[in-house]
């Protein structure tokens, strides 16, 4: 893959950029890994080099950005099919502690070429489960994202309370609090890239408030922001996480992370389902970012987050997939039009429009990971992280672009960019074999479960 390394134009496409008005037939001109030119009718004066791409039929959008998922997950999809989160978790952490390095790279390999084939430039992915002995996961994924070709932004996760401290999780899936913290600085040191561009961001992720100590989440926190990156964890997800933190601790989780000093604009929560008024409201004032799960929430039975109050209240709102255990092969594009769906469900048709969804998949979840400035809308000066839809074929019948979009099946991708670069074209992986990585993810799941059933 080289990275950008000359002039592209993307012409004869509708736009819609996210942020600015829509263009119905206009252009994208792209030097090196930015977006130089945005605008109507053909493109300006471009050197004669310059590689063409013909957008005739396609709507370019900027590419969808994934902002919570557990890539591991692949090797254990369908598994639990009726179970509640806890019962879910409690499944399935034994066949997670049998996982190793082979089975993270096979599983995160299928799992980031099957994000990239629904439109995402830019994953983020939470690992929290590192059984001992079983080679180097984290650096597994990474190189898994190298190959795919896509902006990433793993989080070092973590789980220090088991069973026998209280917590959810058997005690030989969870490490020491020293262990943790040391391994995190060395992911840190190893892979985060500060840079403008950057390829590849790590964030500091205790599991959940059921699974960690209070000591864990406070040092986690001061890590973070000694090092300058992000955090991130489960929160709210289901009432009997509420429950456990009236119980243990006396407040809701919200309460319990503000009182722990981690509510602020470098953080972002998976799920947060189960707000109160007052959650909701301290979110907004904190600019503490949601990551919004709308397959997964729906097939644990967890509830629909309460969106269309958190974008009221100012919260940065980005969409998620999850780990494919709890929402199996769940497409990001796919996420975009569930998220409007389930708002619709709940709150009535004019709760969320299809342009609010596709800003929950872009720009909202750019917010989340700190990267707005750089990604999450088709503006000059930002990276070419781009995806062109092919709205003709059956699409073609509706007329509006961001509604055949947003409102039924996902299109076929013409082109997915990332950094100007090549990912998908023709709705095919072009970076690696996709038949590869899809039979290395069934491979993995082949070895997690090995002796298992
Ligand atoms: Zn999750």
């Amino acid at each position: 893959m080289t990275q950008g390394e000359t002039t592209l134009v993307v012409e004869n496409t509708a736009i819609a950029p996210v942020v600015g008005p829509e263009i119905a037939n206009g252009h994208l001109v792209i030097e090196g890994d930015r977006i130089t030119a945005v605008g109507g009718g053909p493109a300006p004066a471009v050197p004669a080099h310059a590689r063409r791409i013909d957008g005739t039929g396609c709507l370019a959008t900027p590419g969808l950005v994934n902002t919570h998922h557990h890539l591991y997950q692949w090797a254990s999809q369908g598994l639990a099919q009726e179970a509640t989160l806890f019962e879910w978790l409690v499944t399935l952490y034994p066949i997670w502690a049998r996982m190793d390095a082979e089975i993270v790279r096979g599983a995160a390999g299928a799992a980031l070429a099957w994000l990239a084939k629904s439109g995402c430039t830019t994953a983020s992915d939470h690992h929290y489960i590192f059984p001992r002995g079983r080679g180097d996961l984290f650096a597994a994924e990474i190189d898994a994202a190298r190959t795919v070709g896509l902006r990433f932004h793993p989080c070092r996760g973590s789980m220090d309370r088991g069973r026998s401290d209280g917590g959810l999780p058997p005690d030989e899936v969870v490490e020491s609090l020293d262990d943790i913290l040391a391994e995190t600085e060395k992911a840190i040191d190893a892979y985060h890239d500060p840079a403008p561009g950057s390829m590849l961001r790590v964030a500091v992720a205790p599991c959940s408030p059921f699974s960690v100590s209070t000591e864990l989440l406070t040092r986690s926190a001061e890590l973070a922001r000694d090092r300058g990156v992000r955090l991130h964890t489960h929160l709210a997800e289901t009432l009997d996480e509420e429950e456990h933190c009236l119980e243990q601790f006396g407040v809701t989780p919200v309460e319990y992370l503000d009182r722990l000093g981690w509510l602020g604009p470098d953080v972002w929560l998976a799920h947060a389902i189960h707000l109160h008024d007052a959650d909701v409201a301290r979110l907004g004032e904190t600019g503490t970012g949601v990551a919004h799960c709308p397959s997964s929430n729906a097939r644990l039975g967890a509830g629909i987050a309460r969106v269309c109050d958190l974008l009221r209240a100012g919260v940065p709102v980005g969409l998620g997939v999850d780990g494919a255990a709890s929402g199996e092969m769940t497409p990001l594009a796919g996420e975009v039009r569930m998220a409007m769906l389930m708002q619709r469900a709940r709150y009535g048709p004019g709760a969320l429009t299809a342009r609010q969804a596709l800003e929950l998949g872009t720009l909202g979840g750019a917010r989340c990971l700190g990267r707005q400035d750089e990604i999450g809308s088709l503006e000059v000066g930002k990276l070419a992280d781009v995806a062109l839809w092919r709205i003709d074929g059956f699409h073609a019948a509706i007329d509006d672009p961001v509604c055949a979009l947003v409102y039924g099946r996902t299109p076929p991708l013409a082109r997915l960019l990332v950094g100007g670069a090549t990912v998908v074209e023709d709705d095919e992986l072009r970076t690696a074999s996709q038949d590869t990585l899809g039979a290395a993810g069934a491979q993995a799941h082949r070895r997690l479960m090995r002796g298992v059933r």
